[in-house]
């Protein structure tokens, strides 16, 4: 059986067990009791632990992957004069669907109206965070301290540190060979590590949506049903229909063995909710199964992780107009703009962790005036949502990933159509 079935009946028995417990609980099969031996034992304790261990079993891939594959990648590229333009491309797709994205939802969010007749009046008692200026995003991308940046897990210092490092390596001739040579014996190691973890992500994700749904109440959801249904369908609009034009159009590659192809690392995003837990499954997927070089991979999978969350900003277009909606203002075409401008540079340098996208929808809202408090309104399903974005911020990546690598040639057709490896 492949993991990814695995994967998938994992999925599927945790929800079911999940769901199970939550409506025992709530029902009072279980005396209704939060001691309950079930809710103790299994759901606060076995359910807990196992998940945790998962997640943090692949966040520790990360930084000494990201390193080594990117210093790896850096190294073999930095003779070609290329890199700018990979790096630029990159960069301009990122910030292109970012952009599709949030315009898609807003639309969206204007056509299904869902806030409409909530009726709310703004008090206005939430204060957001400043957005940070480009300046200062910019000028945070360069680690003073490059060992501060790792134990941070700071992806865009890393990025600049590990292409510094391997530029620096293909122009040090001989000495910077055997360094090369090194790094890239550490990259193979890595990816073993990479693939005995996943290994476990049965067990992982069973447990990690057991507990999730255990303690998740059906009843945000149907509240807060057209929310959540716009948002969905935005996200399925954008992940399936756009991502399947633009590689029509950019690759002519098919769609649909594209997405058979990243399905591990969808599951992986959804079980996680974070696109930096999930980078070293969409490395891996993205050289293994794609056939992307890892010249281009390893510097566009922890970047996309990074800057590029098309799901994140589709719920904070759909959410812009639901709490405008609620709170009965009008939002003007410029303030539509504001939303698109301020979602898309405020996906910039957060890091792809859970729950990261409310915090950044603060600034969103505060940039155009709506009350910030609104958040309170969809912070019940957002849980839900997180997951299902996050599997949209990863696709968006591979997507990108694919369409600059085949531009580059540095993709393998070969590779793409029968695989290198289990996954
Ligand atoms: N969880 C998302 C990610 O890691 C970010 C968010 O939307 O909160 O990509």
């Amino acid at each position: 059986m492949s993991l990814t079935t695995k994967i998938l009946i994992a999925m599927g028995a945790g929800l079911f067990v999940g769901v199970f417990i939550n409506i025992a609980n709530t029902q009072g099969w279980l005396a209704a009791t939060p001691d309950h031996w079930i809710n103790q034992l299994m759901v606060n304790g076995l359910f807990d632990v196992v998940g945790r261990i998962f997640v943090a079993s692949l966040k520790l891939l990360v930084v000494p992957l990201v390193f080594v594959s990117l210093v790896c990648g850096a190294s073999s590229l930095g003779n070609n004069t290329r890199m700018g333009a990979m790096a630029g491309k990159t960069i301009a797709l990122y910030l292109l669907t970012t952009a599709i994205a949030i315009s898609l939802a807003l639309l969206l969010g204007e056509l299904i109206r869902p806030g409409e007749g909530i009726g709310l009046n703004s008090t206005d008692s939430f204060i957001a965070k400043e957005a940070p200026s480009l300046g200062d995003v910019i000028v945070n991308m360069i680690p003073s301290n490059p060992i501060q940046a790792m134990a941070d897990g700071n992806m865009l210092q890393i990025i600049v540190f590990s292409l510094l490092m391997g530029v620096a390596i293909s122009k040090s001739g001989e000495e910077g060979k055997k360094i090369a040579e090194w790094f890239g014996r550490m990259d193979a190691v890595i990816m073993k590590m990479v693939m005995i973890l996943m290994e476990l992500a049965p067990y992982g994700v069973f447990c990690l949506l057991a507990k999730l749904f255990a303690s998740l109440g059906a009843g945000a959801i149907i509240d807060l049903g057209l929310y959540f249904g716009t948002v969905i369908a935005a996200l399925l609009l954008h992940c399936f229909g756009v991502y399947s034009l633009l590689l029509q159009l950019l690759t002519k590659i098919n769609p649909v063995q594209f997405f058979k192809r990243i399905r591990p690392v969808m599951l992986f995003a959804f079980s996680t909710a974070s696109s930096n837990a999930t980078i070293p499954v969409t490395l891996r997927t993205a050289e293994e199964k794609l056939g992307i070089d890892n010249r281009i991979a390893s510097f566009t999978v922890p970047l996309g992780a990074t800057i590029n969350m098309d799901g994140t900003a589709i719920m904070q277009g759909v959410a812009t107009a639901f709490i405008a909606q609620a709170y009965q203002i009008d939002l003007s075409m410029s303030a539509y703009l504001t939303v698109v401008l301020t979602a898309t540079l405020a996906s910039i340098g957060t890091a792809g962790v859970p729950g990261v996208g409310l915090i950044t929808l603060a600034m969103v809202l505060q940039q155009v005036g709506l009350p910030v408090e609104g958040i309170a309104l969809i912070i019940g399903v957002d849980r839900i949502l997180d997951m299902i974005r996050t599997a949209v911020n990863v696709s968006g990546d591979s997507m990108v990933s694919l369409v600059v690598a085949k531009g580059e040639d540095s993709w393998d057709e070969k590779c793409f159509n029968n695989g290198k490896g289990e996954a």
